[in-house]
């Protein structure tokens, strides 16, 4: 079974039709990025999923849950924006530990999923700064640990490197790929960066205008195109 299911889901905005019948079989446990230009629908998709925003028709199922209809609080998803928004007041460990402390936790059980996601993203040594003090690769990584504290069942990524310098994301691309691999959750990544989804993906969804132009592995998308929208943007001449 997929652990999320986006079936025929439609959106506009007033005449602007920004999802036109979208559905996605995401499986338990893998990684798929939704890639296509600026502008063809993926945060809007992205936001059904996790609930930010109402859809017009379709249905979204998580698990096995419909979720369609859930607020986002009970859909049990963690999602990365590109901007790292994190509590300027705040240290990097009681960023971290916010999520957790929102939803009444002691503050032994915290303190230790707190230093576990610390260890995981490499990141003890700055548990003691304010975000103001880091960089902005230190300032994503802390985003993406307030993101994994939840343990939430999906986790959702909005371009979460885009406001990157080139070898940052390089080195956050690699970092993104080895959690996944290390705790094998279902993850969803937006981008309309073609080496990220040819490097992250399990599976590549290509949207266009908020169409799917073709779904498959970045090997077969690469290497078979099923259009010349598809092929120029892999990167592939025909
Ligand atoms: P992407 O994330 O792929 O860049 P978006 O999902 O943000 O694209 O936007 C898709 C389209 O919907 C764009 O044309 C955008 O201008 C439009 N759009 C997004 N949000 C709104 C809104 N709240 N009101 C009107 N149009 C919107
Ligand atoms: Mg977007």
């Amino acid at each position: 079974m997929a652990k999320l299911s986006i079936r025929s889901v439609s959106k506009s905005y007033g005449a602007l039709t920004v999802l036109d019948d979208v559905s996605v079989e995401v499986e338990e446990g893998s990684f798929v990025v939704l890639l296509g230009p600026s502008g063809c629908g993926k945060s809007t998709l992205l936001h059904a999923v996790a609930g930010l925003n109402p859809i017009d028709s379709g249905t979204i199922v998580i698990g096995d849950r419909n979720v369609t209809n859930l607020p986002a609080r009970e859909r049990d998803v963690a999602m990365v924006f590109q901007s790292y928004a994190l509590y300027p007041t705040m240290t990097v460990a009681q960023n971290i530990a916010f999520p957790l402390k929102m939803r009444g936790l002691d503050r032994k059980m915290s303190d230790e999923k707190v230093a576990g996601v610390a260890r995981l993203l490499q990141i003890e040594p700055l548990m003691s700064r304010l975000p103001r003090e880091l960089s902005g690769g230190q300032r994503q990584r802390v985003a993406i640990g307030r993101a994994l504290v939840r343990d939430p069942r999906l986790f959702l990524f909005d371009e979460p490197l885009s406001n990157l310098d080139a070898a940052l994301r390089t080195e956050l691309r690699a970092e993104i790929k080895r959690l996944h691999q290390s705790i094998r959750r279902t993850m969803v990544y937006v981008t309309h960066d073609q080496t990220e989804a040819l490097t992250l993906a399990d599976k590549i969804v290509v949207l266009k205008a908020g169409r799917i132009e073709q779904t498959g592995t970045p090997l077969s998308l690469y290497d078979d195109p099923d259009n010349a929208f598809v092929a120029g943007f892999i990167g592939t001449p025909r």
